[in-house]
């Protein structure tokens, strides 16, 4: 099981030890076959120049082998004359494997193991002009020894060094992999109760803390966005809390009054103005939800703007009547602009709803519509009202704000539409942001790329 799901560090240790065993081959390997020439190239040329010696000397002295006296009894040769003995040294005559030498094992050269540690290289030859036959032996036993110290070395050393490998990789792995047991062992306890926690980084430039670093970022992305889900859960569950309570509270009022039409009639009026007021409110968290999710449906299409713009604001024209506000517009002919209709009349109508929702009786407000030098639509909704102050501007684009709640509330916001208009203006490639605009009163720019 281990094997077929090895860990990181089990295959650091396999593949080290793997890779000096390689290297240890190549390298033990290199040296046996050097060693092995250099002693076969010592032997050879002993051999030889011990041969020549004999040869020479039977050469110099005419045939006269008395004069290989003269080279010692502790040099192995002997010297025949069709195929009998006519010289020998001691150390011949005293090396009984000598005797049963024979002449396939030397043609010219051969190699004799007289026993366990004797090993010896041989030479035969002849001089023809005296008739003789040299057959000269070189005991090359240490180089034997030699060779077999240097395998007992690789038998040896190879698995020693393996295993000294195996026990190095393990520590070495242990050592490079800490960060990530720690970095694991903290992740493992992070859950969406403690989000705040982030994972240890002990070297940021290194791979691992590098990792560890965008993970953080990561992780406070995700709590942002949590607390932003909780923060909007808790909102949402207020606001939908106020109409709900407010109906309860209604009819039982009404339930308790004895059963008169007109305070029947006027208990479900309130009731249904309530529900109208809860249905506005899901449906803009519907709109946002959706925008989350990213499942809004969109289809940019390309619209008559000036053509739209006029219809939006023919639309909303009764509410202003009703507060007799004067509602003007320029806006330019004719102007072509590649966008999703419904996301756009959601954000143009929401901006121009709140001019006329919060601007006083007889307020005055104005909607233009032109086209920049660099082609970009402007559509400005300007109002003469209480205004937002300028700390707060960017601030009332958030979800639930409202500058001033107790007003906002009776007037019926849940503090949404501007959350939407900014999330369908942003949706369709544009920008909005609230304008200083010096005079008292709002002025919010919508700006549509061309
Ligand atoms: P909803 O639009 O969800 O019914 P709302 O109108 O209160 O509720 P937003 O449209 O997001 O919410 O507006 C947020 C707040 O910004 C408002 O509560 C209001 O205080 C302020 N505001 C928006 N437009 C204007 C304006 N033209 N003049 C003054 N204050 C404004
Ligand atoms: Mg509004």
């Amino acid at each position: 099981m281990i094997f077929r799901n090895p860990s990181i560090r089990l295959r650091l240790i396999l593949w080290n030890a793997f890779v000096v065993l390689l290297i240890l081959s190549v390298v033990f390997l290199g040296i046996y076959s050097f060693m092995q020439n250099r002693l076969e190239s010592l032997m050879q040329s002993k051999v030889d120049s011990g041969y020549r010696t004999i040869e020479d000397v039977i050469r110099n002295s005419g045939g006269d082998i008395c004069d290989l006296y003269h080279l010692g009894q502790g040099i192995m040769f002997q010297v025949t004359t069709e195929g009998k003995p006519v010289y020998q040294t001691e150390a011949w005559t005293d090396a009984l494997w000598t005797s049963s030498l024979s002449e396939a094992q030397m043609n010219p050269y051969g190699s004799l193991r007289a026993d366990e540690t004797q090993f010896f290289r041989l030479k035969r030859g002849s001089v023809p002009e005296y008739n003789f036959e040299i057959i000269f032996a070189f005991e090359a036993s240490d180089s034997l020894k030699n060779i077999k110290s240097l395998v007992l070395i690789l038998v040896v050393g190879i698995p020693a060094a393996l295993l000294l490998a195996l026990i190095g990789g393990y520590f070495l792995a242990g050592r490079a992999l800490s960060p990530v047991q720690a970095i694991t062992r903290k992740a493992q306890d992070i859950t969406a109760e403690n989000l705040s926690e982030r994972l240890p980084v002990r070297n940021p430039h290194d791979e691992i803390g590098h990792l560890a670093a965008v993970f953080n970022d990561t992780l406070g992305r995700l709590e942002s966005s949590f607390e932003q889900l909780r923060r909007f859960t808790a909102d949402a569950s207020h606001e939908l809390r106020t109409p709900l309570t407010s109906i309860r509270s209604v009819g039982e009022v009404a339930l308790k009054k004895s059963g008169d039409i007109a305070s029947c009639q006027e208990a479900i009026g309130s009731m249904l103005e309530e529900t109208d007021r809860l249905t506005h409110l899901v449906d803009n968290l519907l709109i946002l939800a959706r925008g989350d999710a990213g499942k809004a449906k969109l289809t940019p299409t390309s619209i008559n703007i000036s053509a739209e713009m006029g219809e939006i604001v023919e639309e909303l024209r009764i509410l202003a009547e009703e507060k007799n506000q004067t509602l003007s517009t320029s806006i330019e002919k004719i102007m072509e602009v590649k966008v999703d209709k419904e996301t756009l009349r959601l954000a143009v109508s929401n901006i121009l709803h709140n001019a006329i929702l919060y601007t006083q009786e007889g307020g005055r407000i104005e909607v233009h519509t032109a086209k920049a030098e660099n082609g970009e639509v402007i559509i400005d909704i300007i109002d003469n009202g209480p205004g937002i102050p300028e700390a707060k501007r960017a601030k009332v684009f958030e979800r639930f704000y409202r500058v001033d709640k107790a007003r906002s509330r009776k007037e019926g916001g849940a503090g949404l539409g501007l959350a939407i208009a900014r999330w369908a203006v942003e949706v369709n490639g544009g920008s909005i942001a609230f304008r200083d605009n010096k005079k008292p009163g709002t002025h919010c720019r919508i700006i549509l790329p061309s």
